[in-house]
């Protein structure tokens, strides 16, 4: 029997998760953002649940092509656009969509030969400070991309730092949608500013949005909201099971540093899920957990294959039981990523994208 650590994929939450994309910006076109393995679920095990998605958006060539290979043939965009001048051979043959952010980007446009004119969104730094043309450079930049045959249509786009927060308590999105907009007004093109929290928490829409994690299931604000507030389900499960049991005594630890002290005699699991399997080591004693279905916490370190988790709530647990250790458990419960992440002071984001290769992965409902 092969080690019981498993994590699912399930596609009918990422079409329901898209879907809340839809209703959150029913004027829009929505890229469903695919980046990083489509945030370590496999492209092609998010493929059929978001296909019904009006573009993909991502960044590496390679991923980008594999798309094509599954039979995709809508937009694709590249979110940071090429890395060298041959990179356009790639997008001229794939006819992929990809952003312009620094002027290198349009020397190699303008020395790229080709018989089909290339689709690009113009990215403004508004603020954020990592890619783009800073307002005052952005006409100039929109002016040599206008003037090359090579281009066909120019989008413009921004990417905001801290839609995640309200402007009381981050800097918000209004800052930077002003000087995207006092730079762009009389520009023509379709317009790109929304990512997940930027189109559930500040209602923002424009031609497209572009939603990454809210499709995989995770609450761009959380603890501010989780995916209950926003209707979103869980699109990644890791689970494994108890492979042992042990009574503890008053004083006795548990794992690694011996971080762990009993202070009354109960009864502890071993799960097979460490960190090699992409469970944050950071997470300690108290981080929720499901054992066949029910709430309880871990109790001491990860270790690299095993963790540990407390079944005084559980007398019924035992050898065997299903231990979710983020998604969906037994009788529809569910322990959302964000919960995890926290505990060990991260995101969502970084746990999914985190999935060790060791790990099967299947896809299901
Ligand atoms: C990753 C990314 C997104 C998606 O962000 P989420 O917070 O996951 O919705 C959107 N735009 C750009 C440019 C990105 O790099």
């Amino acid at each position: 029997m092969p080690r019981p650590v498993e994590a699912l994929i399930h596609h009918t939450a990422l079409a329901a998760n898209l879907a809340r994309a839809r209703a959150a910006a029913p004027d829009a076109r929505v890229w469903a953002v695919v980046k990083a393995n489509a945030y370590g679920h496999g492209i092609e095990r998010v493929f059929e649940g978001l296909r019904s998605a009006d573009g993909f958006a991502l960044l590496d060539l390679a991923e980008a092509a594999a798309l094509r290979a599954l039979g995709w043939r809508g937009p694709v965009l590249l979110l940071e656009g090429c890395f060298e001048p041959r990179d356009l051979e790639l997008c001229s043959r794939l006819n992929l969509w990809h952003v312009v952010h620094c002027a290198e980007q349009i020397d190699w446009l303008a020395a790229h030969k080709t018989h089909q004119p290339h689709r690009v969104f113009l990215k403004m730094n508004s603020g954020m400070n990592r890619l783009g043309f800073v307002p005052t450079a952005f006409r100039t930049a929109w002016a040599r991309l206008n003037a090359l045959p090579q281009v066909d249509e120019i989008s413009l786009m921004t990417h905001f730092s801290d839609a995640d927060a309200d402007a009381n308590v981050k800097r918000g999105v209004a800052h930077q949608v002003d000087a995207f907009d006092a730079a762009t007004r009389d520009l023509p093109g379709e317009r790109s500013l929304s990512n997940s929290a930027a189109v559930l928490r500040h209602g923002l829409t424009n031609d497209w949005v572009r939603a990454g994690i809210l499709c995989y299931g995770s609450a761009p604000d959380f603890p501010a909201h989780d995916i209950g507030h926003w209707g979103l389900q869980p699109t990644m499960t890791l689970r494994s099971r108890l492979i042992a049991v042990q009574h503890l005594q008053p004083g006795d630890t548990v794992g690694y540093g011996s971080s762990y002290t009993a202070r009354a005699p109960h009864r502890i699991g071993i799960v097979a899920c460490g960190y090699a399997d992409g469970y944050p080591r950071h997470c300690a004693t108290g981080t929720p957990v499901l054992v066949d279905g029910r709430r309880t916490t871990t109790v001491g370190r990860v270790s690299m294959d095993m963790l540990a988790v407390d079944l005084t709530p559980l007398p019924a647990a035992g050898f065997g039981s299903e231990v979710t250790l983020w998604g969906r458990g037994r009788g529809g419960a569910v322990l959302p990523i964000d919960e995890v992440a926290q505990a060990a002071g991260t995101i969502g984001y970084e746990l999914m994208c985190a999935l060790a290769p060791r790990v099967p992965v299947s896809i299901t409902e």
